[in-house]
């Protein structure tokens, strides 16, 4: 029998596997795991939407695993959950605002973090375990996970160009405004920076109401993009830059129906910098030429 050994470092002394989202987090469904399902929760291993565009909903909470090492798992406790254990609980359970900096910024590197190791190819999803995965899905597995990340991750810290964006969906919400989507690149550089643009998005019930919270992750080595949502409120930056505070119950809402995790797209497209460039833009990476 191979042994294990850590998805973050490749180490394998001491590996054991853990949970992406840890118990402390998925507790907050055992009050209602009791009720009959399908509850409106998804951890995304394969599929934000329905068919028909609506939210999918999934009758058991999924747990995503991965085999991380004593060292990584402990860094990723001190620096990640023991500081945003509380701010997560009163701001998802509680539907509590977070009114200081400090509790935004550790929720924010928490859930980016979280994002980030639930992308990576060898995390295991049991949610829609049965169902096939769509290559082309944006919430697939990122094959060619970046070293930088893990890197990163495994030292306690988000790697550069990683961006989170959060969203509320809800009753009477408002549709999505047009949009061009955003074509994710693939960047190289001379100086060994750059890397493959991918997307991660998922969504939490709100507890003891109808609305969804929608966290939305980017990496996007060397490149320069703004949120198409941006303009009308529907989206906030959470990461980096975090706000000075967050009330989801005053956020404006997007319709459960809301293409937000289309908006993304992981294109292919190659670009090749010169030193001290970065790629700039939304479109395609040759529109930025003429535009
Ligand atoms: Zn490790």
């Amino acid at each position: 029998m191979v042994g294990r050994s850590c998805a973050l470092c490749g180490g394998t002394n001491n590996v054991t596997r853990e949970h992406v989202y840890p118990s402390w987090f998925l507790k907050r469904w055992d009050a209602t795991a009791a009720v009959d399902g399908p509850f409106s929760t998804k951890i995304n291993g394969v599929e934000l939407l329905r068919r028909d565009g609506a939210i999918a909903t999934n009758p058991r909470i999924g747990r995503v695993m991965l085999d991380l090492c004593q060292s990584a798992n402990g860094c990723l406790n001190t620096a990640f959950e023991l500081p945003a254990k509380d701010p997560v609980r009163r701001l998802l359970d509680e539907g509590s605002p977070l009114l200081s900096p400090d509790e935004v910024h550790h929720l924010a590197r928490w859930m980016v973090k979280t994002l980030l190791l639930a992308a990576h190819p060898a995390s295991e999803h049991t949610a829609f375990a049965s169902r096939r995965v769509n290559k082309k899905n944006t919430n697939s597995p990122w094959l060619d996970y970046s070293k930088k990340i893990a890197d990163a991750l495994e030292a306690g810290r988000l790697p550069d160009d990683a961006t989170l964006w959060v969203a509320v969906t809800g009753p009477n919400g408002q549709p999505d405004p047009d949009y061009e989507p955003v074509y994710l690149r693939h960047t190289t550089r001379a100086d060994d920076e750059g890397g493959t643009g991918h997307v991660r998005t998922t969504g939490f019930n709100l507890l003891g109401g109808d609305r969804m919270v929608l966290f939305q992750l980017v990496h996007h080595p060397l490149h320069d993009l703004t949120h198409p949502f941006r303009g009308t409120g529907t989206v906030t930056q959470l990461w980096p830059n975090a706000p000075a505070a967050l009330d989801l119950s005053t956020h404006r809402l997007l319709d459960h129906a809301t293409r937000l995790s289309h908006v993304f797209l992981e294109s292919g497209f190659s670009q090749g910098l010169r030193a001290g460039e970065r790629s700039v833009g939304n479109g395609l990476p040759w529109m930025q030429w003429n535009p």
